[in-house]
């Protein structure tokens, strides 16, 4: 042990908190006690304990990897608070003060040392960590490892190494990014295999979540910021562009609201006001674009509007979790419209990204579709989307309080279904949807499915009824979208039962049948 001394004993005299929360304890024990692992938890969860009371509590230096300088200052000035000797390592670092960080390394000074992945990964940084006594390496923002996600660094590629050159050093990865392809990367990437996950629940039951077809957007608007708003707390409207963003603030304003606006297209010195208002203001309103997003620490935050279809289920979770981090009830909706899906796939396609990053946005950008388009309970379809099952309806969501209007779709299902059966589980949505419809194309023929007897079996329904029955497959978790290959449609396990007719399938007749006004229609 080192001078600190016992976890529970570092919890209360170092950091002041009178117990652990969640998780923490658990994973405190199982580092310092040498082992390695993958911590799971939301923003706001506590993860930096985790990593920091095992650092002082085993012999050693703490070598924390976490991608951004701010945050690296941010926490070595708060550990320093309580007298920690701590540092950052990192290339904005002045030569002589980056000296000055070696030579407290050298004595056995320091006790945690932040370093940004590629100063930690040069060849003389590890030579000198082989010389030292690492008490355990921290790889914060361990997402960042993994291509899936929307923050891949190319620095974090480097990070293998460790678990080569350190076997016998405990390697603690953390991240608020639960979607099961990035989790399995991370593990992967960062030899983590056969080590524990530990996953702290992603539910946030405080906030109540909603959707609705956009068809008439200030009303819409107008309305919910009444219901939601407490006269006191804050309130954020995420639109899909700086345009918008500047009128949602303005006629916020002529409303009587204290409305505020916030984009990257501001001056810093705009910016750093608004952030400013929004944390002191009583009952401020945000029209901001998705730039608005680090550093919101304003607990009371009491509803969050989207007018716009979030990119991925992962963004959505985040910008709502914003709301009642005090605990108290709070509200999030979300509308969505014709034209955003179009958008939002064309915007992907457009993109100078990789193709195979092209489909994983793709795939993130369906399965918020399929939040949107729900016929079952909203959070436990978010949910899932972070690998994790809710047993039970959260009772909570507007699905939940008022269910839509469902049909008997087990054949449309069935039919669907057996057409990406039949076509050999290899082809996306277009292909499966021109068999179904009998469009004989080049494709179709090519591969023979003209002769197949679900050629032209769906001319009962229009190509974007299709759509939206292979989305709500997806949503209930019948269909994946393969996006490891070419996206395409491969049937889960719920397939199977719903194939054999002893699942009846519902699904929303509204977006079916006759799509609705304003609902989500595919090109
Ligand atoms: P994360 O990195 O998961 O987003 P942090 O580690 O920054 O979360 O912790 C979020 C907040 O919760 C911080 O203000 C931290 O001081 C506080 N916190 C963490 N653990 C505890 C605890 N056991 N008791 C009280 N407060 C805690
Ligand atoms: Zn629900």
């Amino acid at each position: 042990m080192s001078e600190y001394g016992e976890p529970l004993d570092v919890l209360h005299r170092v950091f002041g908190y009178t117990g652990f929360r969640g998780l923490q304890e658990e994973v405190v024990r199982h580092a310092v006690a040498g082992g390695s692992g993958l911590v799971l938890m939301p923003t706001g969860g506590g993860k930096s304990l985790c990593f920091q009371i095992p650092a002082l509590c085993r012999p050693g230096l703490g070598v924390v990897v976490s991608p951004l300088i701010a945050l690296m200052e941010d926490q070595v000035a708060a550990l320093r608070q309580q007298d920690i000797k701590a540092a950052a390592l990192h290339s904005e670092l002045p030569p002589d003060e980056a000296r000055a960080v070696w030579r407290d390394l050298d004595s056995g000074e320091l006790k945690l040392l932040y370093v940004s992945p590629e100063r930690l990964t040069l060849d003389s940084t590890l030579a000198r960590l082989d010389e030292m006594r690492v008490a355990l390496f921290a790889i914060d923002e361990a997402h960042c490892v993994s291509q899936w996600g929307h923050h891949f660094r190319p620095e974090y590629r480097a990070l293998p190494v460790l678990a080569q050159r350190f076997p016998r050093v405990p390697r603690l990865a953390l991240t608020a990014t639960a979607d099961p392809r990035t989790v399995t990367d991370i593990q992967r990437q960062l030899g983590l295999e056969d080590s524990p996950l530990f996953r702290a629940s992603f539910d946030r039951p405080n906030i109540a979540i909603s959707a609705q077809p956009r068809d008439h957007e200030r009303g819409q608007l107008r309305r919910f910021i009444k219901t939601a708003s407490d006269g006191t707390g804050a309130g954020l409207i995420y639109c899909g562009t700086r345009r918008k963003a500047e009128q949602t603030a303005d006629w916020l304003k002529q409303d009587g609201y204290d409305s505020l606006v916030f984009h990257a297209g501001l001056e810093p010195s705009a910016k750093r006001e608004a952030h400013r208002r929004f944390a002191r203001g009583d009952a401020v309103v945000m029209a901001a674009t998705i730039a608005f997003g680090m550093g919101i620490d304003r607990p009371d935050v009491r509803y969050v509007a989207h007018t716009d279809l979030p990119r991925s289920p992962e963004s959505w979770y985040q910008e709502i979790g914003r709301a009642g981090r005090d605990g108290l009830p709070a509200q999030a909706q979300l509308l969505y419209g014709a034209g955003d899906i179009a958008l939002a796939r064309h915007r992907i396609m457009e993109s100078g990204a990789s193709d195979e990053q092209k489909r994983v946005e793709r795939q993130r950008l369906e399965a918020m579709v399929g939040i949107a388009e729900a016929s079952t309970c909203r959070r436990q379809i978010l949910l899932r989307c972070f690998g994790e099952d809710a047993p039970e309806p959260c009772g909570a969501c507007d699905i939940c309080l008022t269910p839509p209007r469902l049909f008997d779709g087990t054949v449309a299902a069935q039919k669907m279904l057996s057409a990406v059966l039949r076509t050999g589980r290899r082809f996306g949505l277009g292909h499966v949807v021109d068999v179904l419809l009998g469009k004989a194309t080049q494709k179709v023929t090519q591969f023979g499915h003209d002769q197949l007897p679900t050629f032209g079996v769906g001319r009962d329904l229009t190509e974007a009824a299709w759509r939206g029955v292979a989305r709500q497959l997806v949503a209930q978790g019948a269909l994946d979208v393969a996006v490891e290959n070419h996206g395409e449609l491969v049937p889960t396990d719920a397939a199977r039962p719903i194939l054999k007719g002893e699942q009846p399938v519902m699904l929303r007749e509204e977006l079916v049948t006759q799509p609705a006004r304003g609902s989500l229609r595919a090109r």
